[in-house]
């Protein structure tokens, strides 16, 4: 077993307790100013069909990098979320009504693109019936129909109440279903108040049970408090639920507004991490300071399916 420091956040997490120091940013989150003309062209392409990305509604640090090659994450069902998680920089609020041309505005975008590889999410819509699994469903044909050589991800919320949601997706036949447990079940209440967490793991699970040859995929975040015994739990906790894809990024805060960063994991606790989880069996892991859920995406699939093969 690898080690790292039996509790990861012990001396920064004190300090934050007691008001004095807030961390300061390390020098290895470093990332590429966007502004290429590649990147513009992204940003033309999104614009041109109305559509939102969680790579600007969350301030992803990635966005320079990652528009550059194309690489957009859409959001679908607007850009308002019902619920207010203390990590997200999604506003909060009242969502409009959904817009029925947004399936097909979604596909010409992905297809301009030129996206091999598609990745979907979405706000949480607990305002409607069946938690926008629908539109989910008719985004991912109308990819389908436009695109069908992509692979499609699709990250979604946990459909919380919402009978028959998951099926409706996981019918529509995404490649991989990804969503994510965001942090450890303590920080719940604090960090993520309107989920739970064994509702989501559960979500996981039952995704894989529908269909055996779907990938799933989960992340959480750390640097908000966990301790490393939190971490190896969930660990085995998406393990036993089959999943096969991990994501460990670091929390950064969006702004003043939002849960505070406790402690930035240095680059070789990321590494150790990566290796834990695939020695608990995971096919593969991605764990390092800017790993996001979208984030290499279309090369992770790639890892994902040969790695499937070997098994
Ligand atoms: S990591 Fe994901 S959310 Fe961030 S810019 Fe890249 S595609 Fe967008």
């Amino acid at each position: 077993m690898e080690s790292l420091p039996a509790k990861m956040d012990e001396k920064s997490s004190e300090a934050a307790r007691v008001g004095m120091v807030r961390p300061l940013k390390p020098a290895w989150i470093r990332v590429k100013a966007p502004g290429s003309p590649a990147y513009a062209e992204t940003a033309r392409i999104v614009r041109a069909h109305g559509l939102h990305t969680v790579c600007e509604e969350a301030g992803c640090p990635n966005i320079g990098e990652c528009w550059e090659k194309s690489h957009a994450t859409i959001m679908i069902m607007g850009d308002i979320c019902t619920r207010a998680c203390a990590f997200c920089n999604v506003r909060t609020g009242l969502p409009r009504p959904l817009d029925p041309s947004e399936p097909d505005n979604v596909a010409r975008a992905v297809q301009e693109l030129g996206l091999k590889h598609v990745v979907i999410t979405s706000v949480d819509r607990d305002d409607l019936a069946d938690g926008g699994a629908h539109h989910f469903a008719r985004v991912i044909t109308a990819i389908r129909t436009a695109l069908p050589t992509a692979t499609i991800e699709v990250l979604t919320p946990d459909f919380l109440r919402k009978e028959g949601a998951l099926e409706t997706v996981i019918d529509a036949a995404p490649d991989v279903f990804n969503h994510n447990l965001e942090t450890v079940p303590r920080l719940y209440l604090s960090i993520r108040p309107g989920a739970r967490y064994f509702h989501s793991l559960r979500l996981l699970q039952r995704a894989k049970e529908i269909d055996q040859q779907l990938f799933t995929k989960s992340g959480i975040m750390v640097g908000l408090g966990e301790m490393r015994e939190e971490i190896m739990q969930v660990m085995d906790d998406l393990r036993s639920a089959g999943v096969d894809f991990l994501t460990i990024g670091q929390y950064l805060q969006p702004s003043r507004r939002h849960a505070e960063v406790q402690r930035f994991v240095p680059p070789d606790e990321f590494d150790a991490l990566r290796r834990i989880g695939v020695a608990k069996g995971f096919l593969l892991v991605a764990s390092s300071p800017l790993t996001r859920s979208s984030y290499h995406a279309a090369e992770d699939f790639e890892r994902l399916t040969a790695a499937r093969r070997v098994t």
